[in-house]
């Protein structure tokens, strides 16, 4: 049902994040996600990651200035509804797109990034004071797994108790709306969702696969497109989630490692 709004484009997201020459995370997940769902994608690239579905080689960031560079250039013409960050790797390209988020006013999903699956650092560690301090306060909504919220808030964070109190704390650290989303745990895939000092439960079914690359970013840029299409948040969360439960379903099977969720087949169904 996604990919038959009309007129198309329809919403402008502009994705800060790092490539993934693998195609299935980062950037590429982004585009994709925005592209299949009727939307016009962005990009501000912050670092090239060299990898695949084993994993991350290398990792060559970008000087924080030519980040805003990169920023500017669109936002200066092209315009967006929407932002949606991902990998920001160092404290100075974290606080140069907490400026740029500032200057602009535009609606941001921050996705913490911090470690890939097989453990590659996304987010060095002198940069998380920089995304409490300086991000925190800039984010429209937050999009923490499990592991990031608890090294943002300090809290543990392992059942649904804590993850309420989790979306809590990292509300008062400064984001306006906070999802808390529990992949990471046993059983059926539930999300928190804090809007407006409302508590929301997502639930979707636990899929067995191994195929789960790219499942962050593309879930952060799908409600990132919804919201850019004029969604209300609540909205733009759930169908948000029914795309990503679609594309961890229909993952693919490429490469020997993990393979990538199916941004097309998600947004087709
Ligand atoms: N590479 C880049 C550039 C990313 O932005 C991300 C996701 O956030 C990843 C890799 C990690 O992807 P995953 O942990 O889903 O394998």
């Amino acid at each position: 049902q996604f990919n038959r709004r009309k007129p198309f484009p329809r919403g402008r997201v502009l994705s800060i994040a790092g490539s993934d020459s693998g195609g299935g995370a980062g950037i590429q997940a982004d585009l994709k996600t925005t592209t299949l769902l009727g939307g016009y994608g962005a990009c501000a690239i912050t670092a090239l990651t060299a990898q695949n579905t084993l994993g991350v080689r290398g990792i060559h960031p970008a000087p924080a200035d030519f980040v805003v560079e990169q920023i500017s250039a669109v936002l200066e013409d092209i315009g967006a509804d929407t932002l949606k960050t991902g990998m920001l790797f160092s404290p100075e390209i974290v606080s140069a797109v907490a400026d740029a988020i500032r200057q602009y006013t535009l609606p941001a999903v921050v996705d913490p990034v911090m470690v890939a699956k097989g453990g590659a650092t996304l987010l060095e560690q002198a940069a998380v004071e920089a995304v409490r301090e300086r991000l925190l306060p800039e984010t429209y909504l937050l999009t923490p797994n499990l592991p990031e919220a608890e090294t943002l808030c300090g809290l543990a964070v392992r059942n649904v108790d804590e993850m309420e109190r989790a979306a809590q704390r990292l509300h008062e650290m400064g984001a306006r709306h906070v999802l808390v989303k529990g992949g990471h745990l046993e059983g059926e895939a539930l999300d928190v969702l804090l809007a407006d000092g409302e508590i929301h439960h997502l639930r979707a079914p636990r899929i067995d696969t191994r195929n789960t690359h790219g499942t962050g970013c593309t879930y952060a840029a799908a409600i990132a497109t919804f919201l850019a299409q004029g969604l209300p948040l609540g909205e733009a969360v759930g169908a948000g989630k029914k795309f990503i439960t679609r594309a961890i379903e229909t993952a693919i099977p490429l490469g020997s490692g993990h393979g990538p969720v199916n941004h097309w087949q998600a947004a087709w169904d």
